[in-house]
Order: structure tokens, then C-alpha cells, then sequence
């Protein structure tokens, strides 16, 4: 769309916050009449109301299901869910609905200048950490790129700010592709499928219906997780570009038209001139950070998506190599008499803490929080075999221990009872006495931690911290 297109369009945006605000800015500066509707009407929405009718734009708080009469396309930030009444309107009115992304995506070019193509990112977990590797490897290739989208910069900054860029690595959430029915990217992943956000979408199949719309239009591959069938599922109904390519990653062997691992090394069966007989070299495992089977897996997602786009192998290798891993990531705090701590508090789902407990062994593993309607039972069979001993807490560490007694009696189970902030210096404690030297202490707590902390984040640093007064004491 031209900069002329916008003017004097009548844009709903729903929803106040992190991306409603900019996206009435923006579209208030390319001359839209613009009318932001939000369901709260709080002394911070009021705040933020007047800031923004200061600018020319109508705001409407209190009311976020009328749809605004001569509404001709709604902006909406992505946490709506569909089955607000507003959108309903919307679809009777035959009202065009866009989220942030969509917004983006319509926006580049706007002023002329040659939009950069999107490597795209989505799945259950690992996406962050894969699109910081994929800018670490552009950068390394001497790109001018930014990891955007569901981190970091946001992508109407990336799109509309005075940053020139070559091609951008873009998280996308479910939430984002929901309303994203025009994005194109140049290639995408989808790094694996397992049920979240459920409540958001209705229905697991509705979940990866649209995580699955990042696939559509891709020009050069669609790639997939090898291990994962659903992902692979999801490219072959795929309405794609002549020519582009169904791209797997595995930790195995790779077959042709697949990355995967050979003796330590990650090689590219797929991006080579004979990939029927070749197989190039692109990293060590050990260039990996941390070298662990799921990160492996994110790392092999990244460099198919570079290699994609046309990176040389050698800047693959030195892009990992550069990578550092964000905090509460399967961070190691510190050995203290020989057991290793780390820190995996971003592993708010069984999901994601099944990867790392699928990293360590023996394991002494501290768990618990909300469990946001899971179950453990998969989890727990899945890493008995490795676990010297678990520590519990949160509020319901009981769904863990109760997984515990049924797949793992033999394993010792310290249940603190405590849903306290204090608990984790116990936690770590606890922990420390169930380890023997060779042990890793993992805090990946298979939940959420609003119960007990602000976020994932203070749940980590309670950790380390706990873990340094640990270190003091025995020093
Ligand atoms: P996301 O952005 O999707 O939330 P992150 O990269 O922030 O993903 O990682 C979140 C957590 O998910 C990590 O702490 C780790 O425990 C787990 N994780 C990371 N990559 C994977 C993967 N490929 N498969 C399963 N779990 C993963």
C-alpha cells in the first residue's frame, strides 16, 4: 500500500498496550482516521488515552466490542481472541481484520525503498533462541539484519524506522499468523508442535492451523522438523511457490534435502550442488551454546533457514560460535562442589522442560508452579531413568509428585510445601544435598511462576542467587 492509500481510511485498532499504541501512531501519522477501542478503563488506560487523543486519534475506553460506524479495516493487537464480539461485527460488516504483523507486512515499501525479505520463525518452544542464532549467523555473513517480531525490535520499527536491512529473522507467535493472512516469507520454519495457548484458539487443530500459515507463499523452503510429523504435515499442505522446497532437520543422519548430524558435526545435505552423494560440513556440535539435543535442533532450523537464503558454511559456523544464549535459558549459574546449576526458568511448559531434562544426566531436578491445566505423566516416565532426586514447589507441585509416585517411586522427592518467594533458597538447598559430585542441579520447572514470583525471569534470578550464596558458603 502507498503512503496515499492511507489517507483519511477509517482504522479501528483494537486494544491499547505494546502493539496497539504504535500501530495508532502510525497509522495516525500516514493520515488514517484513527479510532482505538480497548475493554479496560483503568487510570493507565485513561493516561494512555489522553497521550494518544493529544495526537488526533479517538479513543474509546470501556467499550471494546462496538465496532466504530464507517470502520473500514480493524487493527488489532494479537491478543485478542477471535471469538470477541468485535471481530464478529467485523466479519458481518465485511471488515478486514489485521494484526501487528499483517500491519508490517503491508507497510514495507511504503516510502520507496526495497523491503527486505522475511526469514520467518514459529513453533511451541525454541523460537527466540533460534531467531537470535539466525541474526548471529546473518550478521556473521555480513548482513545488515536485526532479529524482530516477538523479541526485540518490533517489526513496525524494523519496517518504517531509518535502518536500511538486508533480511530480517522474525519470530512469529500463533497469535501474530492468526492474523497475518497475507505474509510471504522468503522461508520459514515451524520448529515443533505441541499444545499450547489452547484456550486462545479452541482447539489444538485450530492452534496448528495457524501456526502452520507461515508456510503459505514461502519462495525458497519450507522447513521442518524431522522428528516431528506434524511439521512436515503442515509444508505438504502448504499452498507455496513454484520451485520452493521442502527443507528437514534432524539429529540423526541427514537424508537428501535435510541438515542433520553426523559424528559431531551439523551438516547441509541440502543446499549442496549433489545432495544425493555430497553432504557439506557447517559446524562442530560443540560450536553450539549449550550443546544440548534441543538446542542442536534450533541450531540446525537457523542455519537452513541461512543456507536458504545463500550463507556460506563457514559464516553459519562463526554465528554460532558468536551466539550467547539469552538468561533462564538452560543457563549455567555455577559448579559448586562439582555439581553443575543451571538455570532453565523459561521452561514454563512440560514441553520445553522435557528438553532440557532430556539434556543432563543425573539429574536432580526442581519443579512446580502453575501448571496451567497440564498433565506430567509423559514427562515424568520420560526422564525417570535420570532423575537422583526431585525438590518441589509451587502451587501445584502435587499434580508433579503425584506423576512422581506412579512413574518414578524409587526417586526421592523433597515436597516443600511452600509457595513463598523464600522457597527456592530451600529449593536449592534441598537440591544441593540430593546431588553427588557429576550431578547437575536443573531448575526447569515444567510451569509457569506467577504463583510465586513476578515473572519467569525473578523466578531465575532467585535461583542464581540462591546458587551464589550456595557457592559462598562452601568456598
Ligand atoms: P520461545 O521463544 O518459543 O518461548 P525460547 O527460545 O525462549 O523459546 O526457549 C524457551 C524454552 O523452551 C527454553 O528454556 C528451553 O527449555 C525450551 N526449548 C528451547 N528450544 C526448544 C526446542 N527446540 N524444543 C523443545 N524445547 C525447547
Amino acid at each position: 500500500m502507498s503512503n496515499q492509500d492511507w489517507q483519511g481510511k477509517h482504522v479501528t485498532v483494537a486494544g491499547l498496550g505494546v502493539s496497539g499504541i504504535p500501530a495508532a501512531r502510525v497509522l495516525n501519522g500516514l493520515g488514517a482516521v484513527v479510532t482505538v477501542v480497548n475493554d479496560g478503563d483503568d487510570e493507565r488506560s485513561r493516561a494512555q488515552a489522553a497521550e494518544l487523543e493529544a495526537q488526533g486519534i479517538t479513543v474509546r475506553l470501556g467499550d471494546g466490542a462496538t465496532l466504530p460506524e464507517s470502520t473500514e479495516l480493524i487493527v488489532t493487537t494479537p491478543g485478542w481472541q477471535p471469538d470477541k464480539p468485535l471481530f464478529a461485527a467485523a466479519d458481518e460488516a465485511g471488515v478486514p481484520v489485521w494484526g501487528d504483523v499483517e500491519l508490517a507486512w503491508r507497510l514495507r515499501g511504503h516510502d520507496g525503498r526495497e523491503p527486505a525479505p522475511w526469514l520467518a520463525v514459529t513453533g511451541t518452544n525454541g523460537k527466540t533462541t533460534t531467531v537470535r542464532m539466525l541474526a548471529s549467523i546473518l550478521e556473521a555473513a555480513g548482513l545488515r539484519t536485526a532479529a524482530v517480531g516477538n523479541i526485540g525490535v518490533s517489526l513496525l520499527d524494523a519496517v518504517l524506522g531509518d535502518e536500511t536491512y538486508d533480511v530480517l529473522a522474525v519470530e512469529l507467535s500463533s497469535y501474530q499468523l492468526h492474523w497475518a493472512p497475507s505474509l510471504r516469507a522468503h522461508s520459514a520454519v515451524v520448529l515443533n508442535l505441541a499444545p499450547d495457548h489452547l484456550d486462545w484458539h479452541g482447539s489444538m487443530e485450530a492452534y496448528v492451523a495457524d501456526k502452520g500459515r507461515i508456510y503459505e507463499g514461502n519462495r525458497i523452503a519450507c522447513v521442518y522438523n524431522a522428528a516431528d510429523k506434524a511439521t512436515e504435515d503442515l509444508v505438504r499442505q502448504a499452498d507455496v511457490e513454484e520451485g520452493c522446497r521442502a527443507i528437514g532437520f534432524t539429529l540423526g543422519t541427514p537424508g537428501p534435502s535435510q541438515l542433520g548430524v553426523v559424528d559431531g558435526i551439523l551438516v547441509d545435505r541440502a543446499f549442496v550442488t549433489n545432495r544425493q552423494k555430497q553432504a557439506q560440513e557447517l559446524a562442530e556440535v560443540g560450536d553450539v551454546n549449550p550443546p544440548a539435543p534441543h538446542n542442536i535442533a534450533n541450531a540446525l532450523a537457523a542455519a537452513a533457514l541461512a543456507r536458504a537464503f545463500g550463507v556460506e558454511p563457514r559464516a553459519v559456523r562463526d554465528g554460532l560460535r558468536a551466539f550467547r544464549p539469552d538468561a533462564h535459558r538452560i543457563e549455567h549459574v555455577a559448579d559448586v562442589a562439582e555439581v553443575a546449576y543451571i538455570d532453565d526458568s523459561k521452561a514454563t511448559n512440560t514441553h520445553a522442560a522435557e528438553a532440557s531434562l532430556a539434556a543432563y544426566d543425573p539429574i536432580v531436578w526442581i519443579a512446580g508452579g502453575l501448571a496451567k491445566g497440564a498433565t506430567f505423566d509423559e514427562l515424568v516416565s520420560g526422564a525417570a531413568k535420570r532423575l537422583r532426586g526431585v525438590v518441589l514447589m509451587g502451587r501445584d507441585r502435587e499434580l508433579i509428585h503425584e506423576a512422581l509416585t506412579r512413574h518414578a517411586p524409587e526417586v526421592p522427592v523433597v515436597d516443600l510445601d511452600r509457595t513463598d518467594t523464600g522457597a527456592m533458597s530451600e529449593a536449592v538447598r534441598e537440591a544441593a544435598r540430593l546431588a553427588r559430585p557429576g550431578d547437575t542441579v536443573l531448575m526447569a520447572p515444567a510451569c509457569a511462576s506467577m504463583d510465586m514470583f513476578a515473572n519467569y525471569n525473578k523466578r531465575g534470578e532467585a535461583f542464581a542467587d540462591a546458587v551464589r550464596a550456595l557457592a559462598d558458603e562452601s568456598a
